[in-house]
């Protein structure tokens, strides 16, 4: 049966690493640092996860301030909003949860924030130092996965590895991680054919599809290590885009839905906006 990798643990020790620094700095006389988190609409889900990273905040010692705005924003506000934020000298990050509204357009306004505010990583300039393996800031949902891998001791270089799923959120960025670390990766996506015998092949199965349960025990090795990042609501309970209790016997480490990478999207967050105040006020 395999090892459950508690995010729940890991993701507290992280955020005490994180908690830890701040008070230092505190008493060396540094101010908190500040993240500024927009959220455009009433999405249910989004406004969960903004709380998460408030509460989150709080608890390590990050001051957070909250943008509410209403589903119908113009983008030439959220714009401005974007420029005061990235002049703000007490702004240390800049987070605009996702999705927005569709008459927005997220690309321009995730092109818009300052490279170094950039806490999710996901600026065109900070994916390509990912890209070429310099990165400054790391997007948080890959992140969390690698630090989870290497709390465990599992190590990647050599491995297959096969990520299932290719977006520029979570998918590509996760190959990349892999990569650097030396993993032998394959990218599947709704195209590819036959996405068993890719999964059946993986070492390290990484799967972030949105669909529910769709990763069957007999679609995984004997012994593979099977991170879920899926979020998926099923029968009115979450659950990943793996089915738990059938890939539970046979492979060697398995994370739950809830309690596995959402735990560590959000620390990272934390550990990601600890380096961006690093990087704004030079330490
Ligand atoms: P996304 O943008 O919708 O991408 C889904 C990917 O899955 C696409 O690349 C798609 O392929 C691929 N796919 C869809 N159906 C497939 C199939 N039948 N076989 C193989 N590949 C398939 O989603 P995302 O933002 O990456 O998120 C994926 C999941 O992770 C969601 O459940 C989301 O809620 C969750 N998530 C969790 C966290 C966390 O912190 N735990 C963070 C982010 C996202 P194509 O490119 O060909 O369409």
């Amino acid at each position: 049966m395999a090892q459950i990798l508690d995010g729940k643990l890991v993701s507290q020790k992280v955020k005490d690493e994180v908690a830890a620094e701040i008070k230092r700095l505190a008493e060396k006389g540094f101010r908190a640092p500040c993240l500024a988190v927009i959220l455009v609409g009433d999405d249910e889900a989004s406004k969960v996860y903004v709380r998460n990273k408030k509460r989150a905040c709080e608890a390590v010692g990050i001051q957070s301030l909250e943008y509410l705005l209403p589903a119908d924003t113009r983008q030439e506000e959220l714009d401005a909003l974007v420029d005061r934020l990235n002049r703000d000298d007490a702004v240390d990050g800049i987070l605009v949860q996702l999705p927005l509204p569709k008459h927005l357009n997220e690309q321009s306004i995730i092109n818009r924030i300052a490279v170094d505010k950039d806490v999710d990583a996901f600026h065109p300039h900070n994916v390509g130092k990912i890209m070429l393996g310099v990165p400054k800031l790391l997007p948080c949902t890959p992140a969390g996965v690698m630090r989870l891998l290497e709390e465990y001791s599992i190590s990647v270089s050599g491995k297959e590895c096969v990520v299932v799923g290719r977006s520029n959120i979570v998918g590509k960025p996760m190959a990349q991680l892999l990569l650097a670390a030396n993993g032998t990766v394959t990218i599947c996506h709704s195209r590819t054919p036959d996405l068993a015998a890719h999964t059946r092949r993986a070492d390290i199965l990484v799967v972030a599809i949105g669909k529910a349960k769709m990763i069957t025990a007999d679609m995984i090795q004997e012994g593979a290590v099977v991170i879920d990042v899926g979020m998926n609501r099923s029968e009115g309970k979450l659950c990943g885009d793996v089915d738990f209790e059938g890939c539970l016997q046979k492979a060697s480490y398995i994370t739950p839905v809830p309690g596995g990478v959402g735990l560590m999207t959000v620390a990272m967050l934390m550990q990601n906006t600890l380096t961006a105040y690093k990087l704004h006020i030079n330490i």
